[in-house]
């Protein structure tokens, strides 16, 4: 195994695995970890070149680093990309070279599940390192983590009320959804109990039906969804939606959801707000899972309560994110990492 390191101004380190014996390829990007030690997720993509996985490992370590300082994870931010097809390349050899890999950062990066990345290939990894989060629960890990990231949401949408409205309350909005997979759905059925209008809209017909028969939530076509008058669009599906083409036909108030990297751009922030539009930005509202992961790093392991008592904490960050943002007459993408710029800021001082 041949690990290499890549030189790149502003990360802590940048690392390069290749293993001819498993055919492992593989780059670990520890961004910063003045708040703790990175973690981030393993991504497993067919880049078509090792430049493009740099690029995509260096952005995401960095957006981990933004999104634990807001969150108070006590972590800083990291990331590992396998550079192969997840439908060809996985093999438990390459999984334990990747453990072996992640094993040589000596704790300085953590991993867990991300795209193309099961419980199931952590597992592996885990017979190599110690530094994987994210598995069973009956493992004392801390689980699945989508119905906290699904909690973190709707507290995160009572901060979005309050500040459209200047009451927490949720009960009279009217939230359309888009994507009710594992977060979107456990979050359309957490508001549904809050007494919200809540309207669904997933290219998945057969989920929408389900969820119709079973709550009898409204629906809404893909095509339409943009165009429906509602107080808060959720984007819980994927990432990008909020582009040049959908943000003049919005007809909501506030946009905020669970779903990454929501906006094309990030001036499409500002646009948003052109329009009046409040946003609440994705790291922000979206780290209920990211926070049930990290406390399975405290002292004692892993303690349900206290995670829900850190996950209530994304009202306060998202109320202090657009208090910034109005403060300093900004959009709440650079609020938001404004608050990140003076945790971290204010870590290094006292460190
Ligand atoms: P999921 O795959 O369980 O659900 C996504 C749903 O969106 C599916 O039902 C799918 O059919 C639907 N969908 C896809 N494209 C669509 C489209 N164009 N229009 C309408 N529906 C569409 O995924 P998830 O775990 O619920 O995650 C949803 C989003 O939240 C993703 O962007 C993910 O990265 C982000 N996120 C998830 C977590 C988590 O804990 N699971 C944490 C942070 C962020």
């Amino acid at each position: 195994m041949e690990i290499t390191e890549i030189q790149v101004d502003g990360y802590e380190k940048v690392v390069r695995c290749q293993d001819r014996e498993s055919g492992l390829h593989a780059l670990i990007a520890i961004h910063d970890t003045t708040l703790g030690p990175a973690l981030g997720g393993m991504r497993m993509w067919p880049y078509a070149s090792e430049d493009e996985a740099l690029f995509d490992v260096l952005r995401l370590s960095r957006g981990m680093t933004f999104k634990s300082a807001v969150a108070e994870t006590g972590l800083g931010g990291g990331k590992a990309v396998i550079l192969a097809d997840p439908k060809t390349a996985k093999s438990r050899k390459l999984f334990l070279a990747m453990g072996r890999f992640v094993n040589s950062l000596q704790g300085k990066y953590i991993t867990a599940e991300d795209m193309n990345i099961g419980i199931a290939d952590l597992e592996i990894v885990q017979e190599e390192t110690r530094f994987v989060t994210g598995l069973k629960r009956s493992q004392g890990s801390s689980g699945n983590p989508s119905p906290y990231t699904a909690e973190g949401c709707l507290i995160g949408l009572r901060a979005v009320a309050e500040a459209l409205d200047g009451s927490s309350q949720l009960a009279d909005l009217h939230v359309v959804i888009q994507g009710v997979g594992a977060v979107g759905g456990a979050l359309a059925v957490m508001l549904k109990e809050e007494g919200t209008r809540v309207t669904v809209c997933d290219i998945n017909e057969k989920r929408v039906a389900e969820l119709q028969k079973e709550y009898g939530f409204e629906a809404v076509d893909d095509d339409e969804h943009l165009d429906l008058e509602c107080d808060i669009y959720a984007p819980c599906a994927r990432g990008a939606g909020i582009n040049d083409e959908t943000i003049p036909r919005l007809n909501c108030r506030a946009v905020a959801g669970c779903a990454n990297n929501q906006l094309l751009e990030a001036q499409h922030a500002e646009a948003l707000r052109q329009r009046g539009i409040l946003y609440a930005p994705d790291y922000v509202i979206n780290a209920g899972g990211i926070i049930n992961v990290a406390v399975e790093l405290l002292p004692g392991g892993y303690d349900e309560e206290e995670s829900r008592r850190r996950i209530a904490r994304i009202y306060d960050n998202l109320k202090k994110v657009f208090e910034i943002s109005r403060r300093d007459d900004i959009p709440t993408n650079k609020a938001a990492l404004r608050l990140a710029e003076d945790r971290l800021g204010a870590a290094r001082q006292t460190s």
